[in-house]
């Protein structure tokens, strides 16, 4: 049986980037309902004991959406940290090295994310990843995906589905994108990148 991940925040202090209200019906009703799916259609059957990655890699239909979109919601989520001086967090870690070297500078990895995932045709989620030699890319997924199933490992996410970020900020989805980068924490992101 899979449970719904515990926030290491509480629902309000990602505001103003993402109200309290959005954490309720994202985190509280959509996410909960995907775990309830995947543990209905997973009884009894070859996935009921395997890691989420494990299903994610393995699975199809119904079983893949629901399981892709419970891993894809936790990375999401556990990411996140109240508003804090990003620049002090991102000095001395090997991501921003990383970013540096691949991307050039912060600011151009940025604005290659952020149109990434303003351009994103309908449902789905834009990601920073590594390759198997730890050189980062920018990969669109849409609806469930993950770039775990292309063998890339998955660093940093913005969710575009309209859930997202439909009550706050209605049709501007580029306007939420820009909006995420305070709450990043940038030391979860390094830990994902060196483990
Ligand atoms: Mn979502």
């Amino acid at each position: 049986m899979f449970q719904l991940i515990n926030l290491p925040y509480a629902p309000e202090s990602l505001e103003p980037a993402i109200s309290r209200e959005t954490i309720g019906f994202h985190y509280g009703k959509h996410l909960q309902t995907y775990v309830d799916n995947l543990n209905k259609l997973i009884a009894g059957t070859e996935y009921e004991s395997m890691p989420l990655e494990e299903i994610v890699c393995k699975a199809q239909g119904g079983i893949f959406n629901n399981a892709g979109q419970i891993l894809n919601h936790n990375l999401y989520f556990l990411q996140f940290m109240p508003m804090k001086s990003e620049e002090s967090a991102l000095n001395g870690l090997e991501i921003t090295r990383a970013v540096i070297r691949d991307f050039g500078s912060l600011e151009a990895f940025k604005a290659e994310f952020e149109q990434k995932g303003a351009t994103l045709f309908g449902s789905g989620w834009v990601w920073l990843a590594a390759d198997p030699d730890g050189k980062l890319v920018i990969m669109q997924e849409p609806n469930a995906g993950n770039p775990l199933t292309k063998g890339f490992k998955p660093l940093l996410t913005m969710d575009v589905w309209e859930h997202a970020y439909y009550l706050d900020y209605q049709n501007r989805r580029a306007a939420h994108l820009q909006a995420l980068w305070p709450l990043i924490n940038w030391q979860e992101i390094n830990r994902r990148y060196q483990s």
